[in-house]
């Protein structure tokens, strides 16, 4: 094997596919190398059948996080082209260049299988004014919508057109990045690799790996904020005025209590609510197919309030996993709660949830969430609950569904500059583990900002 490359690319998710892609397009001649710790796109499958096994047994790498595509292969492939959310990338290379980015982004996937699908947009939407009036505030942006299948199909369209020209090297996690006098060293289990321009994209999946990085380089880092709260689901016609015209409402609200913001996050129209696994916790998702013969009579999105620790706490994402891990203990994994139970302080039942008139997309234990999330964040959630019901009315019903907990990690931040450069030449840094993104864009578009850097140097 060739162990020395001009480019080594650490994580096949968005950030080091577009990183590879763009090279590729610009550089021809570069040796560009991928490392990647999970399989190739084919072979991600994760075990749980429902039938021989039925809960995570812990793989050594995780094929829903894991793997050709990253965390974004299985999603609902929603690209939001925006600096309003996504992560903070507008703020190392200008919020202009940024949205250039997004939508040049747009465009390769739009050549690769994503033509036809629908780019949804908030602007000039009524919407405004109508959340204005129940203190909530919508957000701009564009929505490309792939949907699950498509974006599958996208990802794979994408790496048949690399695969002969960039070098992947599969299951191989690296374990140590090294400075030497002139490029950097990536060690693996088996051997070793070189490159001059090192890219580390290692996600959420691998945050802590990222961690061990910044402490041997000693490259400073921050600590990020924690989102927790719950996936509400819903019938889908209750919010099909805004699913219809926006796709997904990004809706941030105000609480009158304690000033806190709510947001929703992540909407599914006729979608499905799934089990996610960060690190063995199980927590709770969704997403939705484009395809209509796969799509559910429901609506699902996340309703989610920031917590962030500086003094004398940093450890945001561990008040996170310790709130996860105790749903996990009470619930045996997610749990699930009718409105009307959660109002009334009761928990639900099986047969409270089987007399309602939603039916569950995901198989949850019937619980109390009330004894699992702090008070603030719940008070925050359910006066959230009845603001929305304002525009959608129907949301504050007694039978709307409430899964927990949804919890958000966000990787800490590593310092890097307008070149998501780190305090090391030609080391960057980019994607969701470097903290700086947190969306399938924002990755995507670092990913081709910093090909375009390094493509730059080589001149
Ligand atoms: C269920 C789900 C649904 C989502 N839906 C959406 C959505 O609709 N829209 C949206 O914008 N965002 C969505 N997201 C978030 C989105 O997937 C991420 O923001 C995005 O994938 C980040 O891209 P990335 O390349 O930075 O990291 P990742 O996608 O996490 O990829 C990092 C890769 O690095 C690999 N890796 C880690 N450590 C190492 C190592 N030491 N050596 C080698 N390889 C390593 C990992 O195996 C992984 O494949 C979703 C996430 C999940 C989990």
């Amino acid at each position: 094997m060739n162990t020395k490359f001009d480019v080594i690319i650490i994580g096949a998710g968005p950030g080091g596919i577009f990183a590879a892609y763009e090279l590729m397009k610009l550089q021809p001649s570069l040796s560009v190398a991928v490392f990647e710790a999970g399989n190739p796109l084919e072979k991600r499958k994760c075990p749980i059948d429902g039938d021989k096994i039925k809960s995570c047994i812990n793989c050594p790498t995780c094929s829903i996080m894991s793997g050709f595509g990253g965390a974004g292969a299985f999603s609902d492939g929603k690209y939001n082209i925006t600096n309003a959310f996504g992560g903070t990338l507008y703020e190392h290379v200008g919020r202009e260049n940024a949205t250039d980015l997004m939508k040049y982004v747009d465009t390769i996937n739009m050549t690769h299988g994503g033509e036809g699908t629908k780019l949804y947009s908030t602007s000039g939407s009524e919407f405004k004014k109508k959340c204005i009036q129940s203190r909530l505030t919508l957000l701009d942006a564009s929505v490309r919508h792939l949907g699950t299948d498509k974006n599958y199909i996208v990802l794979d369209n994408i790496y048949k057109e690399m695969k002969d020209k960039v070098q992947f090297f599969f299951r191989t996690p690296i374990e140590k990045v090294k400075k030497l006098d002139d490029g950097y060293e990536v060690d693996y289990k088996d051997g070793t690799a070189s490159c001059k321009y090192c890219v580390i994209s290692v996600g959420r999946s691998g945050s802590k790996w990222m961690k061990t990085v910044c402490d041997d380089l000693k490259i400073p880092t921050k600590s990020n904020r924690v989102d927790l709260g719950v996936r509400v689901e819903l019938p889908a016609v209750v919010f099909e005025d805004i699913t219809n015209a926006l796709y997904e409402g990004k809706i941030v609200y105000q609480t009158q209590k304690f000033e806190d913001s709510v947001r929703t996050f992540c909407m599914n129209p006729h979608g499905a609510v799934v089990n996610e696994n960060t690190n063995g916790i199980i927590t709770v998702n969704g997403h939705s197919y484009e395809d209509p013969s796969l799509q559910t009579e429901n609506t699902n999105f996340a309703l989610l309030v920031s917590k962030h620790f500086s003094e004398p706490f940093k450890d945001s994402n561990g008040y996170g996993e310790s709130i996860a891990r105790l749903s996990n203990m009470l619930g045996g994994g997610v749990i699930v709660q009718r409105f009307g139970d959660l109002e009334r302080g009761r928990r639900s039942t099986v047969k409270r949830i089987e007399e309602g008139t939603v039916r569950p997309t995901l198989k949850a234990t019937p619980g109390d969430l009330s004894l699992v999330l702090p008070k603030r964040i719940l008070d925050g959630i359910i006066e959230m609950i009845y603001a929305l019901d304002k525009i959608a009315p129907g949301t504050a019903n007694d039978d709307t569904l409430l899964y927990g907990v949804e919890v958000k990690f966000y990787n800490m931040e590593v310092s890097v500059d307008d070149k998501l450069e780190t305090i090391y030449p030609d080391l960057f840094c980019i994607g969701d583990g470097s903290g700086v993104t947190h969306s399938l864009s924002h990755a995507s578009a670092s990913g081709v900002h910093v090909a375009r850097e390094i493509s730059k140097r080589i001149g």
